[in-house]
């Protein structure tokens, strides 16, 4: 199971880290907007990146549940996620060094000092007390300055993205077990006694071999076992793909043959 939630959890990963680059530069881009707007947008960068990183998990579900017959429950959806959110954040981190230079290159230093004023300015504190903090945030922007101290923020960075990621994948996966079904099912209707079969629900598909038609009945997936289970969801899977071309069916219960 794991090994099948590897690909929608990479591709969601990869999704996701790009995006959140692209965001990470917008926002940044965000404080050359005049006044308050940029810097207010800019302090929004958390709740969104927590909010991107639960959109991975649940792109990582979808698409799990996109390759696959059977309705996925969270606790199969959530490892996709999880791997989603590793391989977002190692992406997201080599973006990194480059989104905390861009403020210099822009010349933007000013605002972000702005940014770092703002919850004193929301406190109401008086213009006196503004200038103290200004040169308090000055001094520790200077102090981060020191290599030891950059990588050690860099690595706790890390360590924190890491986790959060992994989480929020998880739990944005398992929140999308809830929410996706899968669309590979097909539902066949018998012409002559309106039986309705579900293909990956409650009926299966026996391959009669060539120029027979194929043997679609009911059956109960909790009785097959694993092997026979896989093979099924390979044969209905095909059958979906190539919508039964140039191939009939015939109804398990009053034994009509019937195009697909
Ligand atoms: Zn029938």
């Amino acid at each position: 199971m794991f090994k099948k939630m590897l690909k929608p959890g990479i591709t969601a990963g990869v999704i996701g880290g790009i995006v959140s680059i692209v965001l990470s530069v917008l926002l940044v881009l965000a404080l050359l907007l005049p006044g308050q707007v940029g810097v207010t947008l800019y302090c929004l960068s958390s709740p969104i990146g927590l909010l991107l990183s639960l959109g991975i998990g649940l792109l990582a579900a979808f698409l799990a549940q996109r390759q696959s017959l059977e309705k996925l429950t969270a606790d199969k959806t959530a490892p996709a996620g999880v791997i989603a959110g590793v391989v977002s954040t190692l992406i997201g981190i080599v973006a990194v060094p480059f989104t905390q230079q861009m403020p210099k290159w822009l010349g933007l230093q000013d605002r972000l000092i702005e940014v770092a004023l703002l919850p004193s300015r929301m406190m109401g504190l008086s213009g006196e007390q503004l200038e103290m903090a200004r040169t308090q945030i000055i001094a520790a922007q200077q102090g981060r300055l020191n290599n030891t101290t950059m990588l050690a923020g860099m690595a706790t960075g890390l360590v924190c993205g890491l986790v959060a990621g992994i989480a929020l994948g998880a739990g944005g996966a398992a929140l999308g077990a809830l929410i996706f079904k899968p669309s590979l099912r097909r539902k066949l209707v018998c012409e002559k006694c309106q039986a309705a079969f579900e293909l990956g629900g409650n009926a299966f598909i026996e391959v009669k071999g060539e120029g027979a038609p194929d043997l679609v009945d009911y059956c109960n997936w909790q009785d097959l076992t694993p092997d026979a289970a896989s093979q099924q969801q390979a044969i209905i899977a095909e059958t979906i793909k190539t919508k039964g071309q140039g191939r009939q069916w015939q109804c398990g219960m009053c034994k009509t043959v019937q195009a697909y």
